[in-house]
C-alpha cells in the first residue's frame, strides 16, 4: 500500500468515527426531546458508523499496515425538530459519499485493487444511507406538525434493530 493510500484510509477511519460521534450526540439530543424512537435510530447509526471505521481498520491490519487514529472533534449538534435533524443526517451522508468517492479515486490512481473491491461495499452503503435519510424525511414531512403523526414516525424509528454482522 502506498503512503498516499494509507493516509487516505486513515483519514476515512477518522471520518467514520467522527460520523459515529455526531450520531451519538444526536441520540442524546433526541432523548432530551423525549423521542426515544429517533434516539434509538441514532444509537444504531452510531454502531454502524463504528463498524464502518472498523472495516477500514481491519483492512489495514490485514494488509500489514498500522492504522493511525486521529483526533475527533466535539460534535456541534443542534436541532429543535426531527426533520431538522434528519436533514442534517442527509447533508452529512452526502458529504461522506463525496469522501468515499474521493478515496476510491485514490485507490484507482494508486492501482490498489484490493482497496477498490472493499470500497465497492462502501459506495453501495452510501446509496443506502442517503436513501434511508430521504425516506425518513419524507415520513416526517407527511407527519407535519401533527403530534400523532410524529408519534407514529418515532415509534417506527424505535423498531430499528442492529444489523447482523457483515451487513452494518
Ligand atoms: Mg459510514
Amino acid at each position: 500500500m502506498t503512503p498516499r493510500t494509507l493516509k487516505a484510509v486513515n483519514d476515512q477511519i477518522q471520518a467514520e468515527f467522527q460520523s459515529a460521534y455526531i450520531y451519538l450526540s444526536m441520540s442524546a439530543r433526541f432523548e432530551d426531546m423525549k423521542m426515544s424512537g429517533a434516539a434509538n435510530w441514532m444509537r444504531i447509526q452510531w454502531q454502524e458508523e463504528t463498524a464502518h471505521a472498523m472495516k477500514l481498520f481491519d483492512h489495514l491490519i490485514r494488509r500489514g499496515q498500522t492504522p493511525v487514529l486521529q483526533a475527533l472533534d466535539a460534535p456541534a449538534v443542534s436541532f429543535d425538530s426531527a426533520i431538522d435533524a434528519f436533514e442534517q443526517v442527509l447533508k452529512h451522508e452526502r458529504h461522506v459519499t463525496r469522501l468515499i468517492h474521493g478515496l476510491y479515486e485514490v485507490a484507482v490512481e494508486e492501482k490498489d485493487y484490493a482497496l477498490q473491491t472493499l470500497l465497492h461495499w462502501f459506495i453501495d452503503e452510501q446509496v443506502e444511507e442517503e436513501e434511508n435519510a430521504e425516506a425518513i424525511i419524507d415520513s416526517l414531512r407527511l407527519a407535519g406538525a401533527s403530534g400523532q403523526g410524529l408519534f407514529l414516525v418515532d415509534r417506527e424509528l424505535g423498531l430499528r434493530a442492529p444489523e447482523a454482522e457483515g451487513e452494518a
